[in-house]
């Protein structure tokens, strides 16, 4: 039955009630494996098996979602400072990675000004590409505003679209005013590196490139190409 709606999804177009019975049946593991198999070939045969390297850097704002979403580790009350986030990125570059992602907090009002103020800074020292993961709540003036500034993608992670379920997990946000959450994709980036305030715990999380006194770069780059060695993919700078 599984296979059978899995070749229906695959070879004609798939209608949101066979996703949905798909996705109520890959609870049972064999399912699920199934899917990612058959994931996994389509997203390799649309957009090939590279796979490119990307930055994050994460906390870049302070989350205003109050109470906190169960899940969280992102949380900050702290603003990065634009001058430590311009050393990061020279930093990224030097690595070879040509793309970063900036992420959250949250704001759901809008961070439009800000995050406005901290592209145009980036913009001073570097035409690396730009996404920005903080997608639902901007207007379209400032998606334009973006546009202008040559950010290349905005994400929108809604994380959980059922209602009930997102007011469990995301009691301090809303389902409700975002309009770019359409918008939202994907494909084949990974993380070369990302930007914490703590270095590397050990080798196996990375190596640890000192920015200032309270930020690091973590360089992931080897642990990924060890990872992907026998899988038939290549790392590429985007
Ligand atoms: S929106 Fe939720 S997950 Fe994101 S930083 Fe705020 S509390 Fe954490």
């Amino acid at each position: 039955m599984f296979d059978k709606l899995l070749k229906t999804a695959l070879e004609s177009d798939i209608t949101p009630e066979i996703a949905l019975q798909i996705l109520q049946e890959s609870k049972e593991q064999k399912n699920a494996l199934k899917l990612f198999e058959s994931s996994s070939r389509l997203r390799d045969e649309k957009i090939g098996k590279d796979l490119w390297l990307s930055s994050g850097i994460s906390g870049v704002i302070p989350c205003k979602v109050v109470p906190k979403c169960t899940y969280c580790t992102y949380f900050t009350t702290e603003s990065f400072q634009i001058d430590k986030l311009s050393l990061c990125v020279k930093e990224i570059e030097k690595l070879g990675i040509k793309h970063i992602h900036l992420s959250g907090g949250t704001n759901i009002e809008g961070y439009d000004k800000e995050i406005i103020s901290m592209i145009e800074s980036i913009r001073k020292v570097s035409d690396i590409d730009i996404e920005i993961n903080l997608g639902p709540s901007f207007s379209e003036e400032t998606v334009k505003i973006f546009r202008d500034l040559d950010v290349k993608s905005i994400t929108s992670s809604l994380e959980i679209f059922n209602e009930d379920l997102f007011k469990k997990a995301k009691p301090g946000d809303s389902l409700d005013d975002i309009p770019l959450w359409h918008l939202a994709g994907g494909g084949n980036q990974v993380l070369g590196c990302m930007v914490s305030r703590r270095p590397a715990k050990n080798k196996l999380d990375g190596e640890t490139i000192q920015v200032s006194d309270d930020l690091y770069i973590i360089n992931r780059i080897s642990i990924l190409e060890n990872y992907i060695k026998d899988m038939d993919r290549r790392l590429i700078l985007n």
